[in-house]
């Protein structure tokens, strides 16, 4: 029987790198559900090749031009917020997780419900609703496998091993684009320039998210929500090769690092073939030739992201789905070009301050409609904190 595969997020960058894998072995795949949002041509000529059942796009007006790159193909065209979730409803053996920002959350629960893999790129589903994600997978007897690099790294460092004998866990950063700019120069810099990564080839809102190290806060709360480790145990660490992904410390002093080149085809083949490892098509390392691996302390002067991360594990609750869309909404104002880059974690600190005195973020219920809820009102108070600054 072939394997029912749906890929939310498949025109994107970890979508088409898991349709690339797929690909190499399409015969023994069923394509139930591929999903995107405005590249509906990559929809349509990804949906029609792989002989999808239905393919979606995010958006309710892009519906007529899917309909005409499907037509004759005998694949389903659907879309908006609704078909996304239908398609999630649609069973699946397994399912990639990569649409990217809090509008991955819904898809990624729903699929959980037929107790079988998610594969889960989109790390905002942790951030905003952890406790809630995991909690569905246990109800369902689905599993959840990590795909983000460092998180795969470190679920790959554990296996075998017993979870209490983790002293720590360290998660390297490449530092992202401004890694080697002067701290002055950082109000200067512009979204194209936040748009390089130095290393890893993303789509441009986590690359931009690298530069501020926003990335590497959602992966410390991450980290802390996937493996349950208190926040004292988990940390950042500066690796500007990208090579070394994680660390896992235990507590007879040996550390379990995984080692591996920057390809995402890694992570999600991984997750794709767990538990077996099967070949795949990334660089094998020569460590003669790459000769040094080079490590220092994060600034978490330099980077409030990763100071506002701690502050949001220590609240709990709510106060990740508040920090997630606080971010996506200072993201959104820097690309329009409305802030600075340095003002992105302004904004966010100063949404966090506010909703936490306005709402009860710690003891409030981690259930849907509360997330949601708080998702709407922190991209209100962003927007607001936002025009103030205009
Ligand atoms: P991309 O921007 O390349 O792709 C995002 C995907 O989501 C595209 O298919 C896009 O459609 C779709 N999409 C965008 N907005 C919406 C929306 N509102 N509703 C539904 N679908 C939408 O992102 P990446 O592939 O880089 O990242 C995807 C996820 O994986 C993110 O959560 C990211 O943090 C995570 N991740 C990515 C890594 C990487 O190497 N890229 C590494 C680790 C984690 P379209 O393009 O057609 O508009
Ligand atoms: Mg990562």
């Amino acid at each position: 029987m072939p394997r029912k595969v749906s890929i939310f997020g498949a025109t994107g960058s970890i979508g088409q790198n898991t349709l690339d894998l797929i690909r190499r072995d399409i015969n023994t795949y069923e394509i139930i559900a591929l999903t995107g949002g405005a590249n509906v041509e990559q929809l349509a000529r990804d949906a029609r090749e792989l002989g999808a059942q239905v393919a979606v796009t995010a958006y309710d007006d892009r519906l007529g031009e899917l309909r005409d790159a499907l037509g004759g193909s005998g694949v389903e065209a659907a879309a908006g917020a609704h078909a996304l979730q239908e398609a999630a409803e649609r069973p699946a053996d397994w399912v990639m997780s990569a649409i990217v920002g809090a509008a991955g959350l819904k898809p990624g629960l729903t699929a959980l419900r037929h107790g079988g893999t998610l594969a889960l790129a989109n790390k905002e589903s942790l951030v905003t609703a952890g406790p809630l994600l995991m909690a569905e997978a246990r109800a369902h007897g689905a599993q959840v496998l990590p795909v983000d690099s460092e998180h795969s790294a470190v679920f790959q460092a554990l296996v075998g091993e017993d979870v209490g004998a983790v002293e720590r866990i360290v998660i390297t950063a490449s530092g992202g684009a401004f890694r080697d700019w002067p701290l002055e120069k950082l109000k200067t810099a512009t979204p194209e320039q936040a748009s390089q990564h130095p290393n890893w080839a993303m789509g441009q809102r986590i690359t931009i998210d690298s530069a501020s190290m926003f990335n590497k806060a959602l992966e410390l709360i991450e980290t802390h929500e996937y493996f349950g480790i208190s926040p004292d145990r988990i940390e950042a660490i500066m690796h500007p090769e990208s090579l070394v992904h994680a660390l896992v410390c235990f507590c007879d002093g040996a550390i379990m690092a995984h080692v591996g080149p920057h390809d995402m085809r890694h992570a999600i083949g991984y997750a794709l073939h767990w538990p077996e490892r099967r070949d795949l098509p990334v660089e094998r390392l020569n460590l003669a030739r790459i000769g040094a691996l080079t490590f220092r302390a994060a600034d978490e002067a330099r980077w409030p992201a990763l100071r506002l991360a701690r502050e949001v594990m220590q609240t709990g609750g709510l106060a990740g789905a508040v920090f997630n869309a606080a971010k996506e909404s200072a993201l959104d104002g820097f690309l329009a070009r409305e802030i600075g880059f340095t003002q992105m974690p302004e904004i966010v600190e100063r949404v966090l301050t506010l909703m936490s005195v306005d709402y009860s973020l710690s003891s409030a219920q981690i259930v849907l409609d509360n997330v949601l809820e708080m998702d709407r009102v922190a991209r209100q108070y962003a927007a607001e904190a936002i025009r103030a600054v205009t």
